[in-house]
């Protein structure tokens, strides 16, 4: 049984749900669903610098210096994937709570020591752990409380995202969170945050952001929203890891969770590619805002003798409606198409939930060595062909790309989120071995030189800021870069917060 079968195959049967277990599987394993982070041993490079040895007495999470036993274990496990940079903070700290947030940084800002933060540890560069002073990880703060009448949540920076949308489903509401039920919100959200039905629900993420607790040089703890520090509120929707501060806390607004949600699926060849974009693109200008359209060039987990279909294109609709009718006919005009024509299975109508979409059983555990980039274009269709040849050669069979049809853009003056177009591509890269590191990211950077002609610019949340740093700046209109800077300098004159990987 392979996966790509029949053309005909619209109902789910027993050996649909296998294959698309199989796919689920698949997608787990790019790293498109869920994963846990994993402790992964390397070696120590650079000797230690100045730890923090007074900071036990002043916090009540736990500190780890360079010296003790389990620093590396603890170094490690900061980053969720297998590839973890070189590099070397003196101290880290768990944090238990936002007082401890604000000793540390106070201490750190006293005694001449630099400081970095992190939630789940899930951006790719791995962007919290610098060298040298203090990395808080704030991976305990993770309560969330919802106020339903007011159609808000107050959460904790380190909240998962399947976390957000499990307590917001019991009151009948909904966030547009990652894809991915384990990345927090506190980095999502910082760096835009491009999630489920987000185009419906007020465009990235980050515009629902209602005010933020922010620990500032010094231990200052001071709330940001519009109408208290307004400018550190519109640094904090998409400055991302450059961002000079430590989110504790943030309002969210909340959304009406659909009543509805209802899935279709294609498989085409990649050699079909052509008809699946032409397709496409006649189906994005007259969409729903509510329907999401996600499409994969991926490689066939179960590939049949027939090597034409070891790299497939996979389209993945989803329907956020309130009723099975609604749903039904948001997703017809996709079961209608040319995509529908040219694929080589089909999967349509499939109620799904949150719950189902964040499944732990349809993914696998996904580690592996990961590197991503991407951009935002409007011009999906020339964007993604101009990758087939390249997807070819992908050394490795977990990597996938992934294009996001039909976001809806909109930009606005209360955030330094400043690079969106109409749709987003990206390349994810997950490889297992370290000697395979460089073909690798050989192939991503040739891939980001295809994707060039397409760009309107990148998203900061996912590039390779460590070996292609000008991606940083990128993500960001000439304005809001030269504003950031001025912020910095008002906020952290001291530059006590690392600044965005590969500047100081
Ligand atoms: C499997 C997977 C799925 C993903 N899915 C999506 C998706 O669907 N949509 C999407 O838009 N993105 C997605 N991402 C990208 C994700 O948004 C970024 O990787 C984001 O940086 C992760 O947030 P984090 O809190 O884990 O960051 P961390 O790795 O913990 O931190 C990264 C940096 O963010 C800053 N930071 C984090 N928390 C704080 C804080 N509380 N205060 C101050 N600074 C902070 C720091 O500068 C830190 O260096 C995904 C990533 C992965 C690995």
């Amino acid at each position: 049984m392979t996966l790509i079968d029949k053309p005909d195959c619209t109902r789910l049967t027993m050996s649909t749900d296998l294959r698309r277990r199989d796919v689920l599987r698949q997608l787990g394993a790019l790293g498109i669903s869920g994963t846990i982070g994993q402790l992964y041993s390397g070696s120590l490079f650079a000797g230690p610098g100045k730890a923090a040895t007074g900071l036990n007495r002043l916090v009540a999470g736990e500190v780890i210096n360079r010296e003790d036993d389990r620093y590396e274990a603890w170094r490690n496990s900061m980053v969720w994937h297998l590839r973890k940079p070189d590099r070397y903070p003196d101290t880290i700290i768990r944090a238990q709570s936002e007082q401890d947030v604000i000793a540390a940084v106070k201490y750190a800002t006293d005694n001449g020591l630099k400081v970095s933060a992190r939630s789940s540890g899930h951006n790719a560069t791995g962007a919290a752990l610098r060298d040298g002073g203090v990395l808080i990880d704030l991976a305990l703060l993770r309560d969330v409380e919802i106020d339903a009448g007011q159609k808000t949540a107050r959460i904790q920076p380190a909240l998962w995202s399947e976390q957000l949308v499990r307590e917001a489903g019991k009151h009948g509401l909904a966030f547009p969170a990652a894809h991915c039920p384990t990345v927090a919100l506190g980095g999502y959200l910082l760096g835009g945050g491009a999630g489920w039905n987000h185009a419906h629900w007020g465009s990235v993420a980050c515009y629902s952001i209602k005010s933020a607790d922010i620990i500032l040089a010094g231990g200052r703890k001071i709330t940001a929203s519009p109408d208290s520090y307004p400018d550190l509120f519109w640094a904090l929707r998409g400055a991302g890891p450059g961002f000079f501060g430590v989110v504790t806390g943030m309002e969210l607004q909340l959304y009406h969770l659909p009543q509805a949600i209802h899935t279709s699926m294609y498989i085409s060849p990649l050699d079909n590619l052509q008809t699946v974009v032409d397709s496409l693109d006649d189906l994005n200008s007259v969409k729903d805002e509510r329907v999401e359209i996600l499409v994969l060039l991926m490689h066939n987990p179960q590939p049949p003798e027939d090597t034409n279909q070891a790299k497939t294109c996979m389209v993945g609709v989803n329907a956020f409606a309130d009723t099975e009718e609604e749903a039904k006919t948001m997703l017809a005009p996709f079961a209608n198409s040319g995509l529908a024509a040219a694929s080589v299975f089909r999967l349509e109508y499939q109620p799904a939930t949150f719950a189902t979409l964040y499944n732990p059983e349809n993914v696998d555990s996904g580690i592996g060595r990961y590197a991503v980039d991407n951009v935002w274009t409007d011009n999906p269709s020339q964007a993604l062909l101009s990758l087939v040849e390249h997807f070819r050669t992908t050394p490795s069979t977990r990597t996938h790309v992934l294009c996001s049809y039909g976001v809806k853009p909109e930009l606005r003056a209360d955030a330094c989120f400043s690079r969106i177009a109409n749709h987003y591509v990206a390349s994810y890269l997950l490889w297992n071995d370290a000697e395979a590191d460089r073909t690798n990211l050989t192939w991503l950077k040739r891939a980001n030189d295809l994707l060039e002609p397409y760009s309107k610019g990148t998203y900061i949340n996912e590039i390779e800021a460590t070996l292609f740093p000008e991606r940083i700046k990128s993500s960001f209109s000439e304005e809001s870069w030269k504003h950031l800077a001025e912020l910095r300098k008002k906020y952290d004159p001291d530059n006590v917060f690392h600044s965005w990987l590969s500047y100081t």
